[in-house]
């Protein structure tokens, strides 16, 4: 039969294996049982360490505190060890800022480095950057809004020094002027009109893309080409108009061939 003893902490009847050796004890076994004795080792040293106990009930929470800039940030703000299984002693912020300074420190080990990896498959890179999209889908039109002048510059250095992003380029064009004939003609005005200086800051593109929509409309409802003709024409030998929605009308072609940029209102000799 099996030896058994009451330990005193958790007053619950256990074999002796259960308890450790013991020197000056009638039964020269110990009064607490192993598990209890583990149990109030680890109090112990919680009690002696407030920054583990901190540190636990972080983890409790879903948080962690990061070493290196000191807070107390979601475990999504760290990443995991695959090894361990753990997170990392440092926040993806603080990681991304050392791991960006080492870079700098070592340049020829960073080659070497992406070197050695293996380059990810396209359509894994493709997914990754779908997924993206997917769940923030204004970055894009967000991050352009915030850099046009830069944005504007690399694509105007790219365009000019690579073939074949310059013939995607010219093939999605074709395809939107396909799309909308009228927004293309609407582009087109404008780059006439700066050519002739005829550009103002206060012209609202949008409202003047309205003519150039009407225009396409008129075409489709009478067959007739019309054109979007500015009132005052912009380049004369006696005026000079300017190119915004207040000097635009939609005219059928016929007439405004006729018209010829010699006519406007208050023209001198003219009865309007
Ligand atoms: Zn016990
Ligand atoms: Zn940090």
């Amino acid at each position: 039969m099996e030896r058994t003893k009451f330990c005193k902490s958790c007053e619950a009847e256990k074999s002796t294996m259960d308890f450790n050796k013991h020197d000056t004890t009638r039964d020269r076994l110990g009064q607490n049982c192993k598990p209890c004795i583990a149990r109030r080792k680890r109090e112990l040293r919680l009690e002696r360490n407030p920054e583990r106990r901190h540190r636990i009930e972080l983890l409790a929470r879903g948080m962690k505190h990061c070493g290196s800039c000191s807070t107390d940030k979601p475990l999504s703000e760290f990443w995991i060890v695959k090894a361990t299984g753990l997170a990392q002693p440092t926040c993806k912020a603080c990681m991304r800022v050392a791991n960006a300074a080492w870079s700098r420190r070592n340049p020829e080990k960073r080659i070497a480095r992406q070197k050695r990896r293996k380059p990810r498959p396209a359509e894994v890179t493709a997914a990754y950057s779908r997924a993206w999209r997917e769940k923030n889908p204004d970055s894009g039109k967000r991050y352009y809004a915030a850099n046009v002048e830069k944005e504007r510059q690399s694509h105007r250095t790219r365009y000019d020094s690579d073939p074949v992003y310059r013939e995607r380029i010219k093939q999605r064009w074709r395809a939107f002027n396909k799309r909308r004939p009228d927004i293309k003609n609407a582009i087109v005005a404008r780059r006439r009109a700066r050519q002739k200086n005829a550009l103002v800051p206060w012209a609202d593109k949008a409202k003047m893309r309205e003519f150039y929509t009407e225009a396409k409309r008129r075409e489709r409802l009478t067959g007739e080409k019309h054109h979007v003709d500015h009132v005052v024409p912009l380049q004369s030998p006696l005026v000079c108009g300017l190119h915004w929605e207040g000097n635009l009308q939609v005219l059928p072609a016929t007439v405004n061939h006729a018209k010829l940029n010699r006519v406007w209102p208050d023209m001198p000799g003219v009865p309007y």
